[in-house]
């Protein structure tokens, strides 16, 4: 009897092995259809017939084998309907191959016997939700049922063994199902981080080689690039394979601007940090924080960028830097127009209002630190606005604009910074200039002015462009401010226009006078 229950041990195991290396991947899914519950029932059915035949004949029509565990296991894994085809297939095989069913009880229990093993595994896989109860109530049930069969039949004798066996083999064949689903599940798992990595890798390539106008480079703790992207090949010229494996990035990067960097960094860590130890304690600093660096590209024209550093950690610790360089070369010869733009005045091309401010600013400052004269010039278009309602607004921005020619070509000053004021209304700044100087330049200015002879046919001086110039000089010191040197120049100047205009008047003179007709 031994002999052929490990002849069914061996092809029970055999037939659960090839049954899961077949159906592994529809087993490992929580779904199964109706058509893969039969072929289940089928399998199974086969593999009980096959048992049937390494089975242990008591009598004619008893055979001891492991027929109940085959229907548990088809009912575990396709259910009732899997289970019923199994009992059926087993039924009609048994009845094809032993070919003496009788209506008789001998012939009806076996049969009678795995039809309810088959609907009360069935309902057990369905009903209980734990793996462990579900096989212990399947294989008892089993037992229960071959007792009452051997009971009916009158073939107590081997029943004991037969039982011991069934429990056995049934406890067998649950762990060997657990452990094919454990390493299913594994398999499955396996795969699946596989394969998010795989697509994670893709994506990561992908967004690395698409971000064409950024620079990608990394470079590991020794200092080597590891990853360049198209966008660093687009921006600096060399291939990827011309950088990868290269010594350090400073091969790209201004060895001035690195060492400028270093130093600052030495100040805020507190010790000295020089070469490649700027990128990584950059990294680690100031991760997120962009810096403006110049780029040396192959052919040795320099760009501006906006690189991002940020420290490339595995496992928590560095292993290298990342850096994300946005070439901003654009952007920055933009703002340096805008500046531009915004310092100059549109239709005179010389420096405007907010200009005058800051430079009268600076020359103050210079004037006082080297104790030297400041003098200002402020003149004004005579009878401007008759001008321009006898030739036209448009013939009044041409005179504007060679009244400034005019200025510019005759204020024969070094340092000299003509601006315009506002309208028709001009300055002229003058480092290191006495009072008597800039009367002298201003007068060089009205007679040049008035000398270009631009047709005013309704001046009421002459019938020429004329203009009035109102001088102020000062030494700047603490106590005194260059709104001082407006004002008082805007007094010449009003002096000036009051007293006949195409005149030039100086402070000096005005309050000197003033003073002795006060006096
Ligand atoms: P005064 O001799 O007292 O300076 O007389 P004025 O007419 O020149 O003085 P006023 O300040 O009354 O007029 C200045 C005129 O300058 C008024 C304005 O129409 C003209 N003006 C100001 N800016 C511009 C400009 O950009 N283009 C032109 N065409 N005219 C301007
Ligand atoms: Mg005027
Ligand atoms: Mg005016």
């Amino acid at each position: 009897m031994y002999r052929y229950m490990i002849a069914n041990f061996a092809l029970l195991t055999a037939f659960l092995f090839l049954f899961n290396h077949l159906f592994r991947r529809y087993l490992m899914e929580d779904h199964r259809t109706l058509r893969f519950k039969l072929l289940i029932g089928i399998m199974h059915g086969c593999c009980a017939l096959l048992l049937l035949l390494f089975s242990y004949q008591i009598n004619e029509t008893s055979f001891i084998d492991f027929r109940h565990i085959v229907v548990i296991s088809s009912a575990y894994f396709g259910g009732l309907p899997a289970s019923l085809v199994t009992a059926l297939f087993f039924v009609l095989g048994r009845v094809t191959l032993v070919g003496t069913f009788t209506p008789s009880p001998a012939s009806m229990t076996p049969l009678l016997s795995i039809t309810l093993a088959a609907i009360g595994s069935g309902i057990i896989m369905q009903v209980v939700k734990r793996y462990r109860y579900r096989w212990l109530l399947s294989v008892l049930l089993s037992m229960t049922l071959i007792t009452i069969m051997s009971l009916m039949r009158g073939i107590i004798k081997d029943t004991y063994s037969y039982l011991a066996l069934v429990g056995l083999g049934g406890l067998f064949a649950a762990s060997l199902i657990a452990f094919f689903s454990t390493t299913n599940q594994l398999t499955k798992q396996l795969e699946h981080s596989e394969r998010k990595y795989r697509s994670l890798h893709a994506l990561q390539e992908a967004i690395f080689q698409s971000a064409v106008g950024t620079a990608i480079i990394a470079i590991d703790w020794q200092g080597q690039i590891t990853h360049a992207n198209k966008g660093t090949e687009k921006m600096l010229g060399y291939r990827a394979d011309e950088l990868i494996g290269k010594e350090s990035p400073l091969i790209f990067h201004d060895p001035n601007e690195v060492e400028a960097y270093g130093k600052e960094l030495s100040e805020k860590i507190g010790k000295p940090i020089h070469g490649l130890n700027v990128f990584f304690y950059g990294a680690a600093e100031y991760v997120s924080e962009g810096r403006e660096w110049s780029y040396i590209r192959k052919d040795g024209t320099r760009i501006t960028v906006l690189l991002t550093l940020s420290p490339l950690l595995l496992d928590g610790k560095t292993v290298g830097v990342i850096g994300l360089a946005k070439d901003i070369s654009e952007r920055k010869k933009m703002e340096e127009q805008l500046k531009q733009l915004s310092l100059l005045d549109g239709l005179t091309k010389i420096a405007n209002r907010r200009f005058f401010d800051e430079m009268l600013k600076q020359e103050w400052k210079n004037a006082e630190q080297n104790e030297k004269g400041l003098s200002l010039i402020f003149f004004d278009i005579d009878h401007f606005k008759a001008y321009n309602d006898l030739y036209g607004h448009q013939a009044g921005d041409e005179c504007l604009r060679k009244v400034t020619a005019i200025a510019k070509k005759t204020l024969n000053h070094p340092a000299a910074t003509i601006a315009r004021y506002g309208g028709e209304e001009f300055t002229v700044i003058l480092p290191d200039t006495s009072a008597k100087r800039a009367a002298q330049l201003a007068e060089d200015l009205r007679l040049a002015v008035e000398n270009a002879a631009i047709l005013h046919n309704r001046s009421w001086m002459k019938n020429v462009v004329t203009v009035s110039i109102g001088v102020s000089t000062c030494n700047p010191d603490a106590n005194s401010v260059p709104e001082e040197l407006i004002a008082k120049a805007d007094e010449a100047l009003y002096y000036a226009k009051s007293h006949g205009r195409n005149r030039i008047a100086s402070y000096k003179e005005i309050s000197e006078k003033a003073g002795t007709l006060g006096g």
